[in-house]
């Protein structure tokens, strides 16, 4: 069986390490860090007292170079003659030393099998600066992970500082630029993106934000769109924000919306809205309050409705039949949202007929569709005052925090994990809206 390659590239500082790493034990993967390997030539050579630039030197002496890496638990283990290195690869010192071996193509031919051999036992994320394009340029997934320069220099800053070595912003600022310019300006596989690789800028992402993109990106790609499916997507699109522009003012009228938190649905990539479902107007008060295109699950009687189906069938509604698990429906939704999109679920199932979420039961397809696609949930309250079937209403609707995959309890999937995230889900529904919850987790249910 062929093994999953993951080659993700980009320059020092973008959080390559840190975030693969993390992806890789969510995803269950062998994490390989390629630049460790060039940091380890870098250390060898420094206690071989070679110049780093004399490149004659350094290719004299790596016939005695003796690496050996290993698999541990998941881990890379480096070998440098026999003894385990750690930490003292990781100085800016040794980042230079590092920067200039890896510009000879000696080094590289030398560290070529040690990057490509795990591949055959194990499925592999690699990080470094030639993956996409020369390691694995079969890769069947391929990430550009980049930030600018001093989003870059301000997170090696931290990171070194938190270890005790003395700094500057400035000189770590100084140091990626002149390594930045060497690893992108030299003749032997120099950095870059490879042409299909998917670009993916971490500056305004914090760590949990940027490993989400990464696996949403790696979900994608395991969920391909089809050239006819994209072009529908985009034109469901343009319906959907069509019939937002003209409906979206009249339910926000009737209704009197009051929104909070609309800052937390994130303006890009992929996630599960799961709201409480009071009155049928909720998907169009849901609609106008989150400020991007949403796709509904709606129940496959809806699209019998005549004008009704019309509206909802452009928009991107999908149907879903309640009676049993419906897999076609799931299918759909971990597409669009593995694909970036945004759907959105009513985890009751139907509508409830008390104001009270905290008095329902509630169903674990939202938290499958967001395991499947590896996108976080956001949880939405519904909370209206007025009576019941009455259209003019007050209706606040109160977004919460997205909730991550490592928040919603995620390791491996399945349906006992599916469960304990629904609970969490609802309960995070109900804190929003001030109810206590009282039931707990549903039993034996996977349907949406
Ligand atoms: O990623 P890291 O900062 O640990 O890499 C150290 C140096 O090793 C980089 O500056 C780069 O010059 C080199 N490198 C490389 N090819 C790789 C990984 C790292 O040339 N695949």
């Amino acid at each position: 069986m062929s093994h999953l390659k993951i080659a993700v590239d980009g320059p020092g500082g973008a959080g390559k390490s840190s975030v693969c790493k993390e992806v890789a034990r969510r995803l269950n993967l062998l994490y390989i860090d390629t630049g460790a390997l060039y940091r380890t030539v870098g250390l060898y050579v420094k206690r071989a007292g070679i110049d780093p630039a004399d490149r004659d030197a350094v290719v004299a002496s790596l016939p005695a170079l003796s690496i050996g890496v290993r698999a541990e638990q998941g881990r890379q283990i480096i070998l440098l003659d026999g003894n385990e290195v750690g930490d003292e690869i990781r100085t800016q010192e040794i980042s230079m030393y590092a920067s200039r071996v890896s510009a000879i193509p000696e080094v590289r031919a030398k560290l070529l099998d040690y990057q490509r051999g795990f591949a055959n036992e194990f499925d592999v994320i690699l990080d470094g600066r030639d993956i996409g394009t020369v390691i694995f340029p079969d890769a069947e997934v391929k990430i550009f992970l980049t930030a600018s320069p001093e989003a870059r220099a301000h997170r090696r800053y931290l990171e070194l500082t938190a270890k005790g070595v003395e700094v500057t912003e400035e000189s770590v600022l100084a140091e990626m630029n002149e390594r930045d310019r060497a690893d992108s300006t030299r003749e032997s596989a120099p950095l870059a993106a490879a042409p299909d690789a998917v670009t993916l800028d971490t500056s305004d992402l914090d760590f949990d934000g940027s490993v989400s993109a990464v696996i949403s990106i790696i979900k994608s790609k395991r969920y391909v769109l089809t050239p006819e499916k994209k072009k529908k997507i985009k034109k469901e699109r343009r319906s959907y924000r069509f019939f937002y522009f003209t409906l979206g003012w009249i339910v926000r009228f009737l209704h009197r919306i009051k929104v909070t938190g609309r800052e937390n649905i994130p303006l890009t990539g992929g996630g599960v809205l799961c709201a409480n479902h009071i009155a049928i107007l909720d998907i169009f008060s849901i609609g106008a309050s989150v400020p991007r295109s949403i796709n509904f699950l709606a129940k496959r009687e809806l699209f019998k409705v005549p004008i009704l189906s019309f509206l909802i069938r452009s928009a991107g509604a999908i149907p879903l039949e309640r009676k049993k698990t419906d897999l076609g429906a799931i299918r759909r939704s971990v597409e669009l949202t593995a694909n970036g999109n945004l759907v959105a679920i009513f985890p009751q199932g139907h509508r409830q007929p008390g104001m009270n979420p905290a008095d329902t039961e509630y169903k674990s397809g939202a938290a499958l569709v967001a395991y499947r696609s590896g996108v976080p949930v956001i949880p939405i309250c519904i909370k209206m005052k007025g009576q019941k079937y009455r259209i003019f209403r007050r209706t606040e609707i109160i977004i919460g925090k997205p909730l991550s995959q490592e928040e919603l309890g995620f390791v491996n999937g399945g349906s006992a994990e599916y469960r304990e995230a629904a609970a969490k889900i609802f309960g995070e529904i109900c804190r929003l809206g001030n109810f206590e919850r009282t039931l707990p987790a549903p039993e034996k249910d996977e349907n949406a």
